[in-house]
């Protein structure tokens, strides 16, 4: 990784939540990135730009914005180093990410990439009994290449790439798999599952279809780990022993050990989030960055590993297969999400990766952070420090 170029954010000891220290962050920001942060100062959008968004309008809510960073993350964008927006009301959480990601660049950055990719939807089809679902399911084969060429003529950025049934007793579930450009894409998918799925029920003879049958959306679930959904990221780092000494008052083994206990934890649960706090990274840059915050239940799936490298360094790394995520559609091009995916460098066509590998590093960076508050028992002390609300 090149050296850094960001300088660290700037802290105000007598008023650090003051206009005038919110102010200077903020143009420290928009200078790094090149980007306007007007919206996100206050000035209000075009009620009218919450068309296809929103009904019944009224305005809009408030969430404190806060930097972490900088980033430093090799995605396959290249090499980047961006102040990371997150929107949250917990305190200590921005806190918590910045201190992780300043060991992943004591490290000398996170690499992350996605390594696969693909929206599925799921119909279900039902018959009258098994040997009816078993017909249907060797139509599919046949019938594909028609669905293909239907999909392709409806959308210029969605494509069908793979149908897969599935027979389960007199049902067949109907795993469509699309890649959707830089956006989720669930519109695409869904307007092309209910065409695939009518298509079959009509030349299957079956009783009922339904378009989001085997629902997935929006839901936790065995596939969303097993299969993955969406993009599929794998972020790692080698932190340093020496710099998580000083940044986190831990070592590597401890941050092991305690790892090994969570996961029996999580076996215990039988979750599928073997992350230890990818819902609160991945919440906070999806609030801020105008996703649709419902398919955190799916992004926030996932494994870490974390062991010693054979320097005695910690070897970190994060799994989300399930990262639903768009730099194109939903509310993404709108006011302050616009201008946080301007933060990141991944507004609109063309970046949906790169925003789905920055989001990799937030989530190990994250992690790493509380396995630390964990290991050297400063979890509790954080918390009451910076994120304790006593009402007036
Ligand atoms: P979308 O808002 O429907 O936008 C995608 C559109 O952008 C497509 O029309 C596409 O054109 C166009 N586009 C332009 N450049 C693109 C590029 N580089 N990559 C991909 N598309 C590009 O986005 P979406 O992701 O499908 O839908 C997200 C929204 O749907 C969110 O607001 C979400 O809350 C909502 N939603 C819908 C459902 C549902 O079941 N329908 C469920 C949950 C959420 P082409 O059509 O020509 O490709």
């Amino acid at each position: 990784m090149d050296t850094p170029k960001l300088p660290p954010l700037p802290r105000f000891e007598d008023d650090d939540h003051g206009p005038a220290a919110a102010r200077a962050r903020r143009e420290l920001a928009e200078r790094s990135a090149g980007v306007s942060l007007v919206h996100v100062a206050g000035a209000p959008v075009d009620s009218r730009s919450a068309k296809g968004n929103v009904e019944n309008l009224v305005g809009y809510v408030q969430v404190p914005l806060g930097l972490a960073g900088p980033l430093q993350v090799d995605t396959s964008a290249g090499r980047s180093e961006v102040y990371v927006p997150m929107a949250t009301n917990e305190g200590a959480l921005v806190a918590s990410h910045a201190r992780g990601m300043r060991l992943l660049a004591a490290g000398g950055g996170a690499r992350s990439r996605v390594i696969r990719e693909g929206l599925t939807q799921i119909p279900m089809l039902v018959y009258d009994d098994a040997a009816g679902a078993s017909r249907a399911r060797e139509l599919v084969a046949g019938l594909f290449p028609g669905w293909r060429e239907h999909v392709a003529a409806t959308t210029r950025h969605g494509a069908l790439v793979s149908a897969r049934p599935e027979q389960l007793g007199r049902r067949l579930a109907l795993r469509l798999e699309f890649t959707t450009g830089d956006a989720i894409g669930i519109n695409m998918a869904a307007a092309a599952a209910d065409h695939c799925s009518r298509s079959l029920a009509l030349a299957s003879g079956a009783r009922e279809c339904h378009v989001h049958g085997e629902d997935v959306e929006k839901r936790a679930n065995a596939r969303a780990l097993i299969e993955g959904r969406g993009r599929s990221v794998v972020c790692d780092a080698t932190i340093p022993r020496a710099a998580l000494a000083s940044l986190a008052r831990a070592t590597p083994e401890q941050l092991v050990r305690v790892h090994r206990t969570y996961t029996v934890g999580f076996a215990q649960l039988g979750t599928q989030n073997w992350l230890v706090q990818s819902a609160n990274g991945l919440a906070a840059v999806l609030i801020a960055c105008g996703q649709d915050a419902a398919y955190l239940t799916e992004c926030a799936t996932g494994h870490l590993d974390l062991d010693l490298d054979a320097r005695g360094d910690l070897y970190a790394c994060a799994s989300l297969p399930s990262l639903l995520v768009g730099t194109v559609g939903g509310g993404s091009a709108k006011g302050t999400a616009a201008e946080c995916l301007g933060l990141l460098g991944c507004a609109g066509s063309g970046q949906a990766n790169a925003f789905a590998e920055i989001l990799g590093a937030v989530v190990l960076a994250g992690d790493l952070s509380l396995m630390a508050a964990f290991a050297s028992g400063e979890f509790v002390a954080a918390h009451e420090r910076l994120g304790r609300n006593r009402p007036i």
